[in-house]
């Protein structure tokens, strides 16, 4: 049978699934010449130069098995000591921990791990564009809730409350958040740390950017009194260390949830790659110095490029972490899918439109500042030329 006369095959779940609004930009972006990207959602540095070594010794001395399911036992207890050190959290390396392909997997088997057909998991948006397909996948029912910018988009914990029924099996958050670059006040989490007990239910906490925290001491969810037997703990190497490429994550759980997740992993997965579990090694035993270095330097462009922002008359807040700033165009009268196409088209700069982090993200753009100084000041001045054109 010829293929265009088959049958489709996929899934109406899959089907059903929204393609990515940031790909369609990618695709524009990638067609043009002398585009300046704030497109991407990931660090400009490249792998501290110790970490790539480690893994490359790892490859000559013949490391090229399979680890243990959960990840190599030295990892593990490396991620435990970094969870104690960094955060004051405690969780025991041989049941509580276990090594990913990536934060998006973690997220992935968590939500798989828990999810009954029909419950619901509550999506703060504007948020990552991965919680909601991934909700769907695991069979659940995904139920946004809208932080506000007005409010810098802190968690607005009496929204969520209202969105919780019988069938809420979690929430999930992440700060600092993408794309809006939001730390979440422990104050918010401790009002959602009451919800959770109120109403029993998890929260699953995507702190994959925690590294990257500009001001103050960085609370995790899971150190909130309460929460950690309440708490599905997300991280991974991809943005603290500059490892997007290696693929490693981990997450932290108490060990119900945890074996859950790691019966998932085995079947699908086996373990994550053992060449980038031996970097990972390093990274945390040795890497600290290298990130705070990049931490400084995506600080300074923050601090420039918000500023230069609210300049040129986009009005945006100090966005306490990750590398976005997220700042509203709602004054322009266009929407953010046409702020950003026309950006592109007529000044070739590349920005990600609010609206497809979620339907609160309309009004916005998000523009990652992982980009050299040159770069960002070239962007500024096309997007201000940009402005005054309107
Ligand atoms: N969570 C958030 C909020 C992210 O922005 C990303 C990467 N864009 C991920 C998770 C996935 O990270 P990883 O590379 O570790 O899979």
């Amino acid at each position: 049978m010829k293929p265009h006369t088959r049958k489709t095959y996929v899934s109406e779940t899959v089907a059903g699934l929204k393609p990515s609004g940031i790909r369609r930009f990618f695709d524009l972006a990638s067609s043009l010449d002398d585009v300046v990207s704030l497109g991407v959602g990931e660090p400009d540095f490249v792998t501290s130069w110790s970490i790539r070594e480690a893994s490359i010794l790892s490859l000559e001395q013949g490391y090229t098995s399979y680890t243990a399911n959960a990840g190599l036992f030295e990892l593990r207890q490396e991620i435990a000591a970094y969870l104690r050190r960094k955060f004051h959290v405690e969780y025991r390396p041989e049941a509580e921990i276990l090594v990913t392909v990536g934060a998006s997997q973690a997220i992935d088997l968590a939500l798989r791990a828990i999810v009954n057909p029909g419950d619901e998991v509550i999506v703060v948006e504007p948020g990552f564009v991965a919680y909601e397909p991934l909700v769907v996948l695991a069979g659940g029912t995904p139920v946004a809730v809208h932080a506000s910018g007005a409010d810098g988009f802190q968690l607005a914990p009496a929204r969520i409350e209202q969105a919780i029924t019988e069938r809420t099996k979690a929430v999930i958050i992440c700060s600092p958040n993408n794309p809006t670059g939001t730390v979440l006040r422990p104050s918010e989490l401790d009002a959602l740390a009451r919800l959770a007990e109120r109403h029993d239910f998890l929260v699953i906490a995507d702190e994959i950017y925690a590294e990257l925290t500009y001001e103050g001491e960085y609370t995790s969810m899971a150190a909130v009194p309460g929460m950690r037997e309440r708490t599905i703990l997300i991280s991974g190497f991809s943005k603290g260390f500059a490892m997007t490429g290696w693929r490693l994550g981990f997450a932290a759980a108490p060990q119900d949830i945890l074996q859950a997740m790691l019966k998932i992993h085995q079947y699908a997965m086996m373990c994550a790659p053992t060449m980038a579990q031996y970097g990972a090694l390093e990274a945390l035993r040795n890497g600290e110095h290298e990130v705070e270095h990049m931490r400084n330097s995506y600080r300074r462009r923050r601090n420039y490029f918000v500023a230069a922002l609210n300049e040129i008359g986009l009005p945006c807040h100090l966005p306490g972490g990750a590398f976005y700033a997220f700042p509203s165009i709602r004054h322009t009268g266009l929407t953010s899918e046409q702020f950003a196409e026309r950006l592109l088209l007529e000044e070739k700069v590349a920005v990600v439109p609010g609206n497809v982090f979620g339907a609160s993200g309309e009004g916005y753009i998000r523009c990652s500042y992982a980009s050299s100084l040159e770069q960002l000041q070239e962007a500024i001045k096309r997007m201000k030329r940009f402005l005054a054109r309107l």
